[in-house]
């Protein structure tokens, strides 16, 4: 890389001259401690960046180790191209990765460095020569961080993902019964000991109890992102913080009633939630469709992509299939939707029994059908699409109270070309599925 424009050479290349990187060194430790505390005072005027920086924190760590940080940057005997140097900054990413600290709020603070140093050199005859100088260093140690914060990031993603598969797999109907009796208990004990004394000193909070750990710890991962972890969350922590405080010891029993009321109704607002949570659950364990036993297409992205990852790592071909019921309405409109969700279930079956144990089939839509097919080309794709739908049209479907009928189905085919983004595979497939259907139905088509 050509870093360098100054025709002496060597004052803007990536190394700086002795002579310069000395005075910028010099500078910057001058004015360290204003650039550490602009660079923290931005980063906690943001709220996002305050979820996860404590004042505590930052003062006695966060900020002497970015004050040394700095100060190294432009150390003289910094070897930038070196492979020292390079461990640190990709140290630092992958910490910045595991603690969830996200790259773009490392980088605005980077931006407000530059800009105080800016602000710092201005009156240095050398100012621009020095912030060049700077900017390269800073701009390249952050490359090198997020690197290694983008590899950190996405290796926790995917074990998160893995984690939440393996959890699924896990007894959901054990869980479910686990943590009903967890809750009854607390709140057994906790009225109890009301009824006993008037307050509720020794049964401890909800969020203290197994039940509250379990919630804490192990619901994110099997009930990620639903709303109705939030209100649980909610109602536990005002049953904690409002609700059992309102209890206090040798109480008369007629000023209990209320609170009591209140109290009972929030843990009935708190297992109402679980058992809805719980429901839900129900609907795809394993991942999977309830109607069809196919995989659910919450999974299909991060499949996909690691299977797309398998393919360019080890140049073994990969192709999908996108399957679509021909006039699926018509069924349910004849027949009713009852009869519709058994005609699907068939297909699916059909379709599982077309493919290899190592391949995927997600439900993608109502009656279409994703199928990865793994270290399969194009034209061995298309030769098991044409079976897929040999199969399909000449299987019975079989519903109750109904003559045995067919039905038919399209499908479209697209092999991996090498680029990256999923949707661009789907993408072609779906092109493809597209001209089966406009071309007569009941066809295969290739991408
Ligand atoms: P085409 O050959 O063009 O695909 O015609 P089509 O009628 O199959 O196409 P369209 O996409 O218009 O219809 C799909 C229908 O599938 C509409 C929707 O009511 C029905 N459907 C979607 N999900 C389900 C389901 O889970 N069960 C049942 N019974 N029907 C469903
Ligand atoms: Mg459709
Ligand atoms: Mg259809």
């Amino acid at each position: 890389m050509q870093l360098s424009s100054d025709p002496q050479g060597g004052v803007l290349s990536r190394a700086g001259d002795a002579a310069s990187l000395g005075r910028l060194r010099q500078r910057v430790e001058d004015h360290a401690d204003a650039l550490v505390a602009a660079f923290y005072d931005a980063l906690l005027a943001d709220e996002e960046a305050r979820s996860f920086l404590h004042h505590s924190v930052v003062q006695e760590r966060l900020s002497p180790s970015l004050r040394r940080w700095l100060v190294d940057l432009f150390a003289p005997g910094a070897d930038l191209a070196g492979a020292a140097f390079a461990a640190r900054q990709q140290k630092i990413g992958e910490v910045h990765a595991r603690i969830k600290i996200p790259m773009h709020l490392v980088m605005a603070g980077a931006a407000v460095l530059k800009g105080r140093l800016a602000d710092a050199l201005a009156s240095d005859p050398a100012a621009f020569d020095l912030l060049r100088l700077a900017g390269e260093r800073i701009d390249h140690a952050l490359r090198l961080m997020s690197q290694s914060y983008e590899k950190g990031a996405s290796n926790r993603a995917r074990l998160d993902e893995a984690y939440r598969l393996f959890s699924l797999d896990q007894d959901i109907h054990f869980e479910r019964e686990s943590q009903r009796a967890g809750l009854m208990e607390w709140s057994q004990k906790t009225l109890f000991r009301i009824l006993a004394s008037g307050g509720v000193e020794g049964a401890g909070a909800l969020s203290a109890s197994p039940f509250g750990l379990w919630i804490r710890h192990r619901a994110d991962f099997l009930f990620d992102g639903s709303p109705h972890l939030t209100r649980l969350n909610a109602a536990m922590e005002r049953i904690d913080a409002e609700l059992l405080p309102r209890f206090t010891p040798g109480a008369a029993s007629s000023d209990l009633a209320g609170p009591l009321e209140a109290l009972e109704a929030a843990v009935d607002e708190v297992a109402f939630l679980l058992n809805e949570m719980f429901q839900g659950l129900a609907g795809m364990e394993g991942g999977r469709d309830p109607l069809t036993r196919a995989l659910n297409r919450r999974f299909l992205s991060s499949i996909l992509s690691r299977e797309i990852g398998f393919a360019n790592a080890n140049h073994t071909p990969l192709s999908v299939l996108l399957l679509d019921v021909d006039h699926f309405k018509r069924i349910n409109d004849t027949h009713g939707h009852p009869i519709g969700d058994e005609v699907l279930r068939q297909v699916a079956e059909a379709v599982t029994e077309n493919v290899r144990p190592s391949d995927f089939v997600f439900r993608y839509g109502g009656e279409e059908f994703l199928i990865v097919l793994v270290e399969t080309s194009l034209r061995q794709a298309a030769t098991i699409a044409e079976r897929m739908r040999q199969a399909l049209a000449t299987k019975a479907i079989t519903a109750s109270g109904l003559e045995p009928f067919h039905v038919t189905v399209s499908i479209g085919a697209a092999e991996h070309g090498g680029h990256p983004d999923e949707n661009y595979l789907v993408k072609e497939a779906d092109d493809a599925l597209y001209r089966a259907k406009q071309n007569g139905r009941n066809r295969v088509e290739i991408a």
